[in-house]
């Protein structure tokens, strides 16, 4: 990985989704399960519905009994059973008989259709409804009607849903339909975040002259846990290496996936972290042609793979967003990786500095479709502007001036990525 490279942010986001691949999986509960990826196959084991059973509460018939039949000509047939929803039928329907039957209960032997109660004699609004013993069907239904057959669903042996399929809540109702108590799902990733610097002091402790809050340190651990996938807090390094290394130390101990580091990977005289790695990874350090960010580290420590933000806490979100999320998903299964783009329409003029441009704005539904206003003054510092935002205009690279009126694209930072 050659260091000082400079890259667009295409390039790199592809160079480090090139490094990732998906983690091995784990079998959860099912409910627990609800967002995940399938890590196995899911095969079906049983048929579903497992047997023939009515869809509608009503008389099953044999149709050839009540061909013919109509409202004022209808056909009585001997009542033989009564089939609740749970029950297994005995009595088989013979010609010339019925049995009544419940939504969801076996078809009896011998019939072969329902007729719905409505098409019958009987006094179905009552609220006492005792099993008569002939029945008059006015409504003629052909074989099949009304009956939901064995496997007309999911057939035993099919495959249901594949590696890499996400659960939703209808893909829990399945499994669960189907018996699977337990699901193989790809493991969650663990993140290990480090902050360095040694003007950071903790969020509980007070602010002393020269000092500032640990703020990245939060932010890239929420970011994690949006995710889906678990932050492993490394603390806050100085600005001496073994510091540094301390903390990374922990992050080896832990197992972690991943390690994300925010600041000292710039050109000041205090950026350890570059040399920690320098020394003990195979990390590169890149420019990469975006703003706000531009320089990266990228790589592995001790063979975990690393990667290092700028400090400003808006760069620090945004090259999370561009390239730590999009390996995290990758990780974690998912097909997807980056938030969703829509077409907005900038309402101001706009000027760049020609690098791939990623500026806070509030995206609004307008009359000609999606419309961005930006949140203000764009400084890398500026977390109050993180705040206002709910997206990011792109500017292109090379671009250096827009004008009001003009397509962009729209990153939507509050939506997820799955609105498929
Ligand atoms: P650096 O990359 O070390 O030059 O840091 C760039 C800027 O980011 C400096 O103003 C730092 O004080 C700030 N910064 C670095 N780390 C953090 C952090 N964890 N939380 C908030 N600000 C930070
Ligand atoms: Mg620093």
């Amino acid at each position: 990985m050659a260091d000082n490279e400079y890259l667009t942010v295409a390039a790199a986001e592809a160079a480090v989704l090139a490094e990732v691949t998906v983690l091995g999986g784990e079998k959860v509960a099912l409910l627990a399960a609800l967002g995940r990826i399938l890590a196995e196959d899911v095969v079906a084991e049983e048929q579903l519905p497992p047997f023939p059973n009515s869809a509608m509460d009503g008389y099953a018939v044999r149709a050839e009994d009540v061909v013919g039949v109509e409202a004022d000509n209808g056909r009585s047939l001997r009542v033989v059973a009564d089939i609740a929803a749970g029950s297994w039928p005995e009595v088989a329907v013979t010609p010339g008989t019925a049995a009544r039957i419940m939504t969801g209960a076996p078809l009896p032997p011998g019939a072969d259709a329902i007729v719905p109660v409505e098409g019958t004699n009987e006094p179905w609004r009552a609220s006492e409804r005792p099993l008569p013993e002939q029945i008059e069907i006015y409504q003629e239904v052909g074989s099949g009607d009304y009956v939901r057959p064995a496997g007309q669903d999911i057939a035993k042996g099919m495959k249901v849903m594949g590696v890499g399929h996400r659960l939703r809540p209808q893909e829990i109702g399945v499994l669960a339909a189907l018996g699977v108590a337990k699901v193989a799902v790809v493991r969650r990733p663990r993140v290990g975040i480090l902050a360095t610097g040694d003007e950071l002091v903790g969020v509980e402790e007070a602010l002393t002259p020269g000092k500032i809050r640990n703020s990245n340190g939060y932010a890239q651990a929420a970011q994690v846990l949006a995710l889906g996938a678990e932050p492993v807090m490394l603390g806050v390094a100085g600005d001496t290496e073994a510091s540094v290394r301390a903390c990374l130390a922990q992050g080896v101990a832990e197992g972690v996936d991943l390690l994300v580091s925010s600041a000292g990977v710039s050109v000041g005289a205090y950026d350890v972290v570059k040399a920690v790695l320098a020394a003990e990874g195979e990390v590169g350090f890149w420019r990469v042609r975006m703003r706000p960010g531009k320089p990266l580290a990228f790589g592995r420590y001790q063979g975990i793979l690393y990667l290092g933000l700028p400090g400003n806490p808006v760069s620090a979100q945004l090259s999370f967003e561009r390239f730590v999320r999009p390996a995290i998903r990758k990780m974690g299964g998912y097909r997807a990786w980056q938030r969703p783009l829509v077409p907005v329409i900038v309402r101001e003029d706009i000027g760049s500095d020609g690098r791939e441009s990623y500026l806070r704005a509030v995206i609004e539904r307008g009359e000609e479709g999606y419309e961005a206003r930006l949140t203000g003054h764009q400084g890398s510092n500026l977390m109050s502007s993180m705040v206002k935002a709910n997206g990011l205009v792109i500017i292109p690279e090379g671009v250096t001036e827009v004008k009001a009126g003009t397509s962009l694209q729209g990153m939507m930072i509050d939506w997820p990525e799955f609105v498929f």
